[in-house]
């Protein structure tokens, strides 16, 4: 490797580990811009690192902007809180057992569980919340609870929420497209053609000083939530001076928020229908289908809330919970056939399997 292609790699590499992020291990990302169709990034959820995944953000320009999602990670149940800290079956924490405690942007259930979330004002926020859950009778959590879904899953909200990061980054996006191009394109070009040389240095230059322009537009497009932005004037000179921090400076700007993330479901409006609605299948299935269902088991509480949702947003039963098609007796929640005379899927924890078409 030449000197150039060594700079080169060690400034891709910083410049992809500026797109990492800590986040929950549940946590959904949308990326994209304005009104368009946005993509859905999931964490490495096998990966966990102090109750959270890492995260790529959209790593190759035309640079998006970013907002957060959270499937219902706390769901009050007779027995306990039952908490989803990974994919697969949740967990339950006997309701004497919690002592909810924020610490930064890590919740503290008890002595040995913890829970990432998006922000240190969510931790709390969820400390809360759940001291209250806590203290109330088992139909007032209920309540408590699928007032709190009803909020999540406020589809107008979720995508004025996700616009509003679009065009709070505009500018910082379009900026940090064309240093994407001069740093790795261009400059690599010139040092390639010319080796070190004045065209380099002036190339060099011309990056340093769109890195001052965007510290110029981060500090004013933080103007208007300075509390949100940790260290926003470091931050700003990390800009100035370091092409990766210039490149990703949006990104601070997309996440400074204090409202609460919404369910994944909420986005609606921004993805495409079809990803949607396999999306709705899969939480439906895991929300009703819970381990020991059978026909005649009461509606779990995120099913509740699922299904009232699903009514207002004018999806048909048959539309989020297909019949099984298949000629043998199905598990609703995994899919999976089994032979005649085989009555609940152990694999789901116990699930009572469907008959053909039902
Ligand atoms: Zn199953």
């Amino acid at each position: 490797m030449t000197e150039g292609q060594t700079l080169f790699a060690v400034f891709a590499l910083l410049y992809l580990i500026e797109c990492l992020r800590l986040m929950p291990s549940m946590a959904w990302m949308a990326a994209g811009a304005g009104k368009s169709r946005w993509g859905v990034i999931r964490p490495w959820s096998r990966l966990h690192v102090t109750g959270g995944s890492p995260l790529l953000l959209a790593a190759l320009p035309p640079m998006n902007a970013h907002a957060a999602a959270l499937p219902w990670l706390f769901v009050p149940a007779e027995d306990g809180l039952r908490v989803r800290l990974a994919e697969g079956m949740p967990l339950t924490l006997g309701w004497d057992s919690l002592q909810p405690r924020a610490e930064e942007s890590t919740l503290h259930l008890d002595t040995c569980t913890q829970v990432r979330l998006t922000s240190p004002a969510l931790a709390g926020t969820w400390a809360r919340r759940i001291s209250e859950w806590r203290r109330l009778a088992p139909d007032k959590r209920r309540v408590a609870f699928l007032k709190h879904a009803r909020t999540s899953l406020d589809t107008e909200a979720a995508e004025k929420a996700a616009i509003e990061a679009a065009q709070r980054t505009r500018g910082l996006r379009r900026l940090a497209t064309v240093l994407f191009v001069w740093c790795f394109g261009i400059i690599s070009v010139v040092y390639h053609r010319f080796g070190d040389g004045p065209l380099v240095l002036s190339a060099a230059g011309v990056l340093l000083l769109l890195q001052f322009v965007q510290a110029w537009l981060f500090l004013r497009a933080t103007r208007p939530f300075k509390k949100l932005v940790p260290h926003r004037r470091w931050r700003a000179l990390g800009v100035a001076f370091l092409p990766q921090l210039a490149m990703r400076a949006g990104d601070a700007v997309s996440f400074a928020t204090e409202k609460e993330p919404p369910h994944p479901l909420a986005w609606r409006p921004l993805l495409e229908d079809k990803q949607w609605l396999s999306q709705a299948r899969q939480f439906w299935r895991e929300a009703r289908y819970v381990p020991g269902w059978t026909q005649n088991a009461v509606l779990p509480p995120e099913a509740e809330a699922l299904r009232v949702f699903f009514t207002h947003e004018g999806i048909a039963e048959a539309d989020y919970d297909p019949p099984a098609t298949g000629k043998l007796p199905t598990c609703p929640r995994c899919g999976s056939e089994f032979q005649a005379g085989t009555t609940a899927c152990k694999d789901c924890g116990g699930v009572e399997l469907r008959e053909a078409g039902v």
